[in-house]
């Protein structure tokens, strides 16, 4: 069996390329069903894209690598691709498009896509390992139990990160690119809740409150959420993949608020009052009363000093925390790091050192903000495959 291209993963990015790449395409994939992780996306509706997606939005060791290939597959480019199929959309907040009936919706987009290309799909198929000889690639397999060999002029590693292995993520992407001589930067959870082993915030938690958080060089102005385990919400997800072990995060609650202000006031207006009183008119009632505990904030405001309130304000626009870990690849969205992107070409996502070798989506070291921002480098890299492919031929 001798295929012009096999693609390894029937996700967002193996579909996307295998409906625009033309030629014999077999795309395989492990699980029952393609596009699995579209179908849970967006608590099922799939944010399958950002309208302000673009390469800041962006993690990678190499930033300038995902400019290429976003530039020229953009949102709006998929947005009319959704047009065409009637599927209707909205933004929810902060330009991130979510499909009004289902993510299922996108996935029979690329079905129907990949029927008219012709496209054949193998599903609850395994790849194993990959070799290559006679200028062909020889894909060990399994499926229905049994090993067979597939071979093809072209493959494109398309089995995504290390996330939610319950849902069927291996490392396989890795492993071919390494036994290839392609490097793998390191990889860890991104888009991750974050812990503490003490669990301090178990007594709040689902308190939820408007926040900025930062982490590294990432600083993000969205919820905070308070769980049993630790911190969580999109300000603290995103956040995560900015965080590295043993750093601390900096959490200022309610950013837009001027604490100063806020308590100098209270002391005037209620000067009886103590300080940790006063926060629970402007924090949710648990938090203030945590604070409280925490802080130590029983003095009455009538004797506390300007000097004092300063320490209090600063701790609620900069609390510092050092989370122990995170709840890792079994809830993260995404995983950071992957294919070393000096080892690809930006244009066309094939391997520089192995003709015929392409790798596309979250296996890449490109790493997206929470946001759609995902999907759309899965897009992008894929037609930047596809075309590729196509032209090749
Ligand atoms: C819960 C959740 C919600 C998300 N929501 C969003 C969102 O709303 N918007 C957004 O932009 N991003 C979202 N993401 C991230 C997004 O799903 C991924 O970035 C995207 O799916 C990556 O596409 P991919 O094609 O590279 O990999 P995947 O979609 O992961 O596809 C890889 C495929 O390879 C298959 N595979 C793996 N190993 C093997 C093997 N050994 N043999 C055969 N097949 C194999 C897998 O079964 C899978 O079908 C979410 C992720 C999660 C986990």
């Amino acid at each position: 069996m001798t295929y012009d291209t096999l693609i390894l993963g029937a996700g967002a990015a193996g579909m996307m390329c295998a409906a625009h790449c033309g030629g014999r395409v077999l795309v395989i994939d492990h699980a029952k069903a393609a596009g699995e992780k579209i179908r849970i996306s967006g608590g099922g509706r799939c944010n399958f894209t950002n309208m302000y997606a673009e390469p800041a939005n962006f993690l990678s060791q190499n930033p300038h690598f995902c400019k290429s290939a976003l530039a020229r597959y953009t949102q709006w480019d998929f947005v009319s691709l959704v047009d065409s199929y009637g599927i209707k959309w909205h933004e929810k907040t902060l330009g991130q498009l979510f499909c009004d009936n289902s993510a299922k919706d996108i996935i029979a987009l690329l079905r129907d896509l990949m029927d008219k290309a012709g496209a054949q799909l193998w599903l609850e198929t395994a790849v194993e390992s990959v070799s290559q000889s006679d200028g062909l690639f020889h894909a060990r397999l399994v499926r229905g139990g049994k090993p067979l060999t597939v071979s093809a002029r072209r493959v494109v590693l398309a089995t995504g990160g290390k996330s939610i292995p319950k849902m069927g993520a291996t490392g396989i992407a890795y492993q071919i690119a390494e036994s290839f001589g392609l490097q793998v930067t390191e990889t860890r959870p991104a888009l991750v809740p974050l812990t503490f082993s003490a669990q301090p915030f178990a007594p709040i938690s689902g308190t939820a409150i408007p926040g900025r958080v930062r982490a590294g060089n990432g600083s993000f102005d969205e919820a905070v959420l308070f769980t049993h385990r630790g911190l969580s919400g999109p300000a603290i997800l995103q956040a995560s993949s900015y965080w590295t072990e043993g750093d601390s995060v900096h959490l200022s609650l309610c950013p837009e608020n001027d604490w100063m202000a806020i308590l100098r006031q209270a002391r005037s207006d209620t000067p009886r009052r103590q300080i940790g009183t006063a926060l629970a008119e402007h924090l949710p009632k648990k938090l203030a009363q945590h604070l409280d505990e925490a802080w130590g904030l029983q003095d009455q405001l009538a004797n506390t000093t300007d000097k004092r309130l300063a320490e209090v304000a600063e701790l609620l626009a900069d609390w510092e925390l050092t989370p122990t870990g995170s709840e890792g690849y079994r809830t993260a969205e995404v995983t950071l790091g992957g294919i070393d992107t000096d080892g690809l070409s930006s244009k066309t996502m094939e391997a520089k050192d192995v003709p015929g070798l392409y790798a596309i989506g979250e296996c890449v070291d490109v790493t997206g903000w929470l946001g759609g921002y995902n999907f759309q480098w899965a897009w992008s890299s894929a037609m930047a495959c596809a075309r590729a492919i196509a032209e090749s031929d």
